[in-house]
């Protein structure tokens, strides 16, 4: 980091890139945000739109520019490519995505060799991978949001149902950041207290699992459900992105389930997915080993080589 204050670089001002980059000027972390996408006149209409609120936010320089807008940037927060339509699945969109990031990727890379990336563009997790071989960089510094988003949505969800502060919540969604992924119920707890015990107390005794897999099964189906109500997904993620940027800027060392590059997790190398990390000034510092029931460690394996099919079909 050159500053206390870093630069942050946008990839892609859509409905992600420009609702973070809102998030992130009103958040006060960042001194410079720069815009980068194809498409120059929604980038410059939103760069106006952003600066004209400066006056009631923190002190940040807001512009627009090229892949050359990438220098000195401290994190690459990559949101460029197409989103899902109603129905579609996050791997539907990779081999356009794919296309993308073969050309964004190194001329990215050629300004900002030093920086953090962090890929949000769907599917994520194989972006992220995308990125990592692409790049060059060090697996520390190519993050994917991965479950991050998810495992909000079910702190949320859980929040309502049980009436507890999501801050109360220890529980995690990992593997594919899309259809695969699978809640880590062994190792959830509430104030302290074995998740399924914590419920079965309050609710229902008997079919807290029950209940549980339905309000996963809920969090799964998200996206599906916002994306047929309004067409895509931004405020959630871009609060997402916020969290992750200031673990990052501000060496808060928290653990995310972000994705990244995986060795002989379970038995599965080569891959990125989201795993509780810890994500500090470096990225990502060290992702932890779970312990996972059986049941999760077949999940978890499921996920990983559903992904890693389609890996197999990019030609990198
Ligand atoms: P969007 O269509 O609103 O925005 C995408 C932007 O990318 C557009 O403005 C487009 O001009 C730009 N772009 C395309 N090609 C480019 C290029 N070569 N260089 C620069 N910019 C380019 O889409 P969105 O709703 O913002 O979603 C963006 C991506 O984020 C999608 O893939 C979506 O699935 C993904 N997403 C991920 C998560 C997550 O949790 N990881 C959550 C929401 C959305």
């Amino acid at each position: 980091m050159e500053s206390l204050k870093p630069k942050i670089a946008i990839i892609g001002a859509g409905n992600v890139g420009s609702t973070f980059a809102f998030a992130l000027m009103i958040s006060g972390l960042a001194r410079e945000i720069v815009l980068v996408d194809k498409n120059e006149l929604l980038t410059e209409g939103e760069v106006m739109d952003l600066n004209h609120g400066l006056s009631f936010a923190h002190p940040t320089k807001i512009y627009a520019a090229g892949f050359e807008g990438c220098i000195d940037a401290d994190i690459v927060v990559i949101t460029a490519g197409v989103r899902q339509k109603p129905g579609q699945t996050r791997i539907d969109l990779v081999h356009s995505n794919v296309a993308l990031f073969k050309d964004i990727i190194p001329a990215i890379t050629k300004f900002a060799g030093n920086s953090i990336f962090l890929v949000v563009t769907n599917p994520v997790d194989i972006l992220t991978y995308v990125t990592l071989k692409l790049s060059g960089l060090p697996s520390n510094k190519v993050i994917g949001s991965g479950t991050v988003l998810d495992t909000a949505r079910l702190k949320y969800m859980i929040s309502e149902y049980y009436k507890v502060d999501t801050g109360n919540i220890h529980a995690y969604i990992i593997g594919e950041h899309g259809d695969s992924e699978l809640p880590v119920w062994s190792n959830a707890t509430i104030g302290g207290m074995d998740i399924e015990k914590y419920c079965s107390g309050y609710v229902h005794p008997g079919i807290a699992k029950k209940e549980l897999s339905g309000i996963f099964e809920k969090v799964k189906n998200a996206a599906y459900k916002i994306i047929q109500a309004k067409g895509a997904t931004n405020y959630s993620i871009a609060l997402t992105l916020v969290k992750i940027t200031r673990s990052i800027v501000r060496n808060e060392n928290s653990i995310l389930p972000v994705s990244t590059l995986i060795t002989d997790y379970y038995g599965i190398s080569d891959i990125c997915l989201s795993i509780p990390s810890r994500v500090s000034i470096n990225g990502v510092e060290q992702y932890l080993k779970l312990e996972l029931s059986e049941e999760e460690q077949e999940l978890f394996k499921n996920s990983a080589n559903t992904l890693k099919k389609i890996i197999k079909t990019i030609d990198l």
